[in-house]
């Protein structure tokens, strides 16, 4: 089935980012998520170029004029040609995390684009991934307010309008019951939104989405890390779209009766013939496939098998850090031409050897886009996933501007900014969430 590539005009709906600096993130060790270690260089691109900007300040029609285009060239510039003070953003590696601040200063912003604050809160912010539904029945906490990464206050201080809820079944833990475990944190994660319906919402189409922002909410997407609650069977992939899961990891660290994980010696080497009926009837049914955590050989088994763009929910530049979990150039350029879009992981093992802070993350958006463009990079955090703590600078859900500042200071145009905090997300999710 071939799927139109429709442009998405921005809504503009402003989101007051609830004030309240979010200070540490609680650490609770659960299963460690994903493993490994490198290093960083950020060398400027002989292709950058300026960031244009024109008007100083937009009007509603210019951000309705924000279209996306995956195939768009990056319209990156070096600091050192635009160079952009920014106070409070940007961390030192290694710094104590606490004097972080989510809130930006205004007045330092230089004039042209819009002030920061203002930019991120009309940005659709995107998190492709967080395990929270995880942390939830592990740790007995809601949505309402919590000490983990996510919660709605968070959500909010952070400006982050859509998220991706990972439910994550341990096949070490449920092999025998996945698919009742992923029926009980489903019902949990529904039971949750209920509850805080004013706030968030569950979307099970791109339509959705648009009416849950519209009414100022936060849209809530359901989704499998890793297929093992599936259990073997394709019909229960209809089951779990019924249940209102638009989004499956065909693996997590381990193989599935459907494709290679990026861990251990391959059982299928790639998909499995069940695997590619899968990914064809995701295709059918308007299901985001994810390739985090596959195998390569299984990641390229996808890209050739789907007809829709897929998604890497939370993963990063190998080229950068070496891991299996990251995605290799090669692999970067596949998925941009496949539509897809890989969301940036925060997870300090995947991005560098030593200290991780916001610049860390914006090293990896920075090589993706010179490698995949402008229109293949988002972000998936992995928040209440990750089993250490996560970078300076981006401790919880609330500290997402800080991510906003970065690519501003590297001159990012606001167009680009937008698209990154999660207007190439939103595009997937109009191809794909019918
Ligand atoms: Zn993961």
């Amino acid at each position: 089935m071939a799927v139109p590539v429709l442009p998405l005009l921005f809504t503009g709906f402003l989101l007051l980012a609830g004030a309240g600096a979010l200070r540490q993130a609680v650490q609770s060790p659960s299963q460690p998520h994903d493993l490994e270690p490198l290093l960083i260089q950020l060398q400027p691109s002989p292709t950058l170029r300026p960031a244009v900007s024109k008007t100083p300040l937009p009007t509603a029609e210019d951000f309705m004029r924000a279209r996306l285009d995956p195939s768009a060239k990056p319209t990156v510039a070096s600091s050192a040609v635009n160079p952009m003070p920014l106070a409070s953003a940007s961390s030192t590696p290694g710094a104590p995390s606490p004097s972080v601040s989510p809130t930006l200063e205004p007045q330092a912003l230089p004039s042209g684009p819009l002030p920061l604050q203002q930019l991120h809160a009309e940005a659709i912010v995107v998190d492709a991934h967080i395990d929270t539904p995880l942390k939830m029945v592990e740790s007995n906490i809601g949505l309402a307010g919590n000490n983990a990464e996510v919660d709605i206050p968070k959500l909010r201080a952070g400006g982050v309008d859509v998220v991706i809820f990972s439910i994550f079944v341990s096949p070490y833990r449920y092999a025998k019951v996945a698919c009742s475990q992923a029926d009980f944190m489903i019902k949990n994660l529904k039971q949750q939104v209920t509850a805080n319906n004013k706030q968030i919402q569950l979307a099970y189409s791109f339509g959705d989405i648009q009416r849950i922002h519209e009414q100022g909410k936060i849209a809530g997407i359901i989704g499998l890390e890793g297929a093992d609650p599936l259990e073997g069977k394709l019909t229960n992939l209809d089951y779990f779209y019924k249940q209102g899961v638009r989004y499956i990891g065909l693996t997590w660290s381990t193989h599935t009766a459907l494709a290679d994980s990026s861990s251990g010696a391959p059982k299928w080497n790639g998909l499995s013939p069940l695997g590619k009926q899968v990914v064809q009837r995701m295709n059918e049914l308007g299901m985001v496939i994810d390739v985090s955590h596959l195998s390569d050989k299984s990641f390229y088994d996808v890209i050739k098998t789907s007809k829709a763009p897929v998604m890497a929910s939370h993963s990063s530049a190998r080229a950068l850090q070496p891991s299996p979990r990251n995605l290799n150039d090669d692999m970067l350029r596949n998925l941009a031409k496949n539509g897809g879009v890989v969301g940036a992981i925060f997870y300090p093992p995947f991005l560098a050897k030593g200290p991780t802070s916001t610049q860390t993350v914006v090293d990896h958006i920075d090589h993706m886009v010179k490698v995949a463009g402008i229109g293949a990079v988002g972000l998936g955090s992995d928040f209440d996933g990750l089993d250490i703590k996560p970078p300076v600078g981006l401790e919880n859900a609330s500290k997402f501007p800080n991510i906003t500042a970065e690519l501003r200071k590297r001159g990012y145009s606001d167009e680009d900014i937008r698209k990154v905090l999660g207007g190439n997300l939103m595009r997937v999710f109009e191809q794909v969430l019918r």
